[in-house]
């Protein structure tokens, strides 16, 4: 397999589209989280594809989130290795976090590598959501969140999902793949070269 591989969005169109009904049977999702900027596309094409008639568009909400390597020069007690900042998140104080709670919320991502941003991103925002469901006195609803990526890598992870989420088959990668750089047509700045290049490619 080359080290680097092509994807069209019309494979990620037709990668939505064959794991939308495995995420209707397993998740039934009344919101969704994309993780920018690769999360959007994909929620946006997943969306079309859970929509059911008479039920009205899954609301999808974004959070910005990104990694970089803590030295552990500034601050002697943090241990070095890579960390992950918020660029962007939903406001505690106002309705955005509310509206999770008692949701099945599916967080929406391009592709789960190393595993640290899921990682944050599904242990913060549970986190979140509990302080906003005991501050409102709604601790007694429920709310699940699911995972869905296009392509999840087959390498030793450095972050962890819970075990509640993967055991209750609430974590859905579209495709497997070996450790392998995905370029992805948003991505491009020639388009047509990409799709030229991805017919080229198998993943
Ligand atoms: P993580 O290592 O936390 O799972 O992934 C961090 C981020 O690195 C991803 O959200 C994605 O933006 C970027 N990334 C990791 N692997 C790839 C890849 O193969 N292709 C592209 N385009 N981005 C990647």
């Amino acid at each position: 397999m080359p080290d680097k591989v092509y994807v069209t969005y019309n494979q990620i169109h037709k990668l939505c589209q064959v794991s939308a009904d495995k995420i209707l049977k397993d998740v039934r999702p009344n919101l969704m989280i994309a993780i920018g900027g690769g999360g959007y596309v994909p929620a946006r094409i997943l969306r079309s594809f859970l929509k059911r008639p008479g039920e009205p568009n899954i609301p999808i909400q974004a959070i910005g989130l990104s990694l970089y390597e803590n030295l552990g020069r500034s601050d002697p007690e943090e241990q070095p290795g890579t960390k992950v900042t918020r660029t962007q998140w939903l406001d505690l104080s106002s309705l955005e976090m509310a509206n999770l709670i008692g949701k099945n919320v599916l967080i929406v991502d391009e592709v789960d590598d190393t595993r640290t941003t899921l990682e944050y991103a599904v242990s913060e925002l549970e986190k979140d959501v509990k302080l906003a469901q005991k501050n409102l006195g709604r601790e007694a609803e429920k709310t699940t969140f699911s995972v869905f990526v296009l392509h999840n890598k087959d390498k030793p992870k450095k972050g962890k999902l819970p075990e509640t989420m993967t055991d209750a088959g609430r974590y859905h990668a579209a495709v497997t793949t070996q450790d392998v750089w995905i370029c992805y047509p948003w991505e491009a700045t020639d388009i047509d070269e990409h799709d030229r290049l991805a017919q080229e490619s198998y993943i």
